[in-house]
């Protein structure tokens, strides 16, 4: 990992129109995403991390909008790009494979077809046989026989899906991959699998990865940074020895503590109590007051700023920010 910058995120809020009105999916999200690294985005269902990752390719489809940020990737801002120039990022820049391959994958299309189409669409000069040998190569290096392309997707196993798919990213040499909930259905030994060859792809290729993801456990393999989010805010961010071994963020704490950990003997597995708020009504202040064991008067009125709290490591709480005056007496109140 390098500290070159490769996307920066810049306050970036996407909403989605329900029923009872606008709810706020990921609100004001700043992060950047630096060449070569492992980011693993963690948190609950329903924090917002997928639509993050969508809104990083701008694929949030109405009743979604993208409301306000700024999304610099290679020196420009995709949030000023047209759709066709977008249409050309994806896939070629930045792909995305999902917990599902099939949905992604066309079930009346041979496995061949959809690296053979992905190829000659970005690169038109490149002729079918071409094509169709940088797949083989592609799915040999992946530990997929060739003879498996002249497959439908239903033929294959979860696991060679998730392979396709990563074989469909590689063979346009992306610069990012934004793995969403990527081996969610998976079993754990094809998990294990998909981990260690991801592993292996990043050190060979220098991919760039988001692993977002509600697997602690799978960030803590392979992420070389962590971003915590709940609510659509970013709650605590740094490298995963730092949130691994001194967390910061209440949140951050109860998910680590909310892990099964075989080497404690304890009774009943610990449960972070509450849930995570309704966004079209979110709670003021901190939105994790609610359900914080450690909550104090001022965080139910005012947001925490988002600061850094160690060399490298940020989190976005109270109990590491100055508290102003007139709210420290209503601590000190009986
Ligand atoms: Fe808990 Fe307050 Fe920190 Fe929020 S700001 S996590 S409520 S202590």
């Amino acid at each position: 990992m390098s500290d070159e910058i490769l996307m920066r995120i810049e306050d970036l809020s996407v909403q989605y129109k329900t029923r009872m009105g606008w709810t706020s999916a990921v609100d004001g999200v700043s992060l950047d995403i630096r060449r070569g690294e492992v980011l693993g985005l963690v948190g609950e269902s329903g924090c917002g991390k997928s639509t993050l990752g969508k809104a990083l390719l701008r694929m949030i489809l109405p009743p979604g909008r993208i409301t306000s940020g700024r999304i610099w990737f290679q020196g420009r801002d995709l949030m000023t790009l047209s759709e066709a120039e977008m249409s050309r990022i994806r896939g070629r820049n930045i792909s995305m494979i999902f917990q599902d391959p099939m949905t992604s994958l066309n079930p009346i299309q041979r496995v061949v077809d959809h690296l053979v189409e992905t190829i000659r669409t970005h690169e038109p000069n490149t002729s079918v046989q071409e094509a169709r040998e940088r797949a083989a190569q592609l799915f040999d290096r992946l530990g997929i026989s060739s003879k498996r392309l002249e497959d439908y997707p239903h033929q294959l196993s979860g696991g060679m899906r998730q392979r396709v798919m990563i074989a469909i990213a590689l063979s346009l040499n992306a610069d990012l991959l934004i793995a969403d909930e990527a081996t969610t259905s998976l079993d754990v030994v094809v998990e294990a699998q998909f981990m260690d060859l991801l592993h292996e792809l990043r050190r060979e290729f220098n991919l760039t990865i988001l692993l977002i993801t509600h697997n602690i456990g799978l960030v803590a393999e392979l992420a070389e940074r962590v971003a915590v989010m709940y609510a659509g805010r970013i709650t605590e961010l740094g490298s995963a020895r730092a949130i691994f071994k001194d967390t910061l963020h209440p949140y951050t704490q109860g998910l680590l503590r909310a892990v099964p950990n075989i080497r404690l003997q304890e009774d009943e597995l610990y449960k972070m109590e509450g849930s995570p708020p309704d966004l079209i009504n979110p709670p003021p202040g901190c939105r994790f007051h609610p359900r914080c064991p450690r909550a104090m008067p001022v965080c139910s009125t005012l947001q925490p700023g988002f600061q850094m709290v160690r060399p490298d490591h940020w989190a976005a709480c109270w109990l590491y920010e100055e508290i102003p005056a007139e709210l420290q007496q209503e601590v000190a109140a009986p």
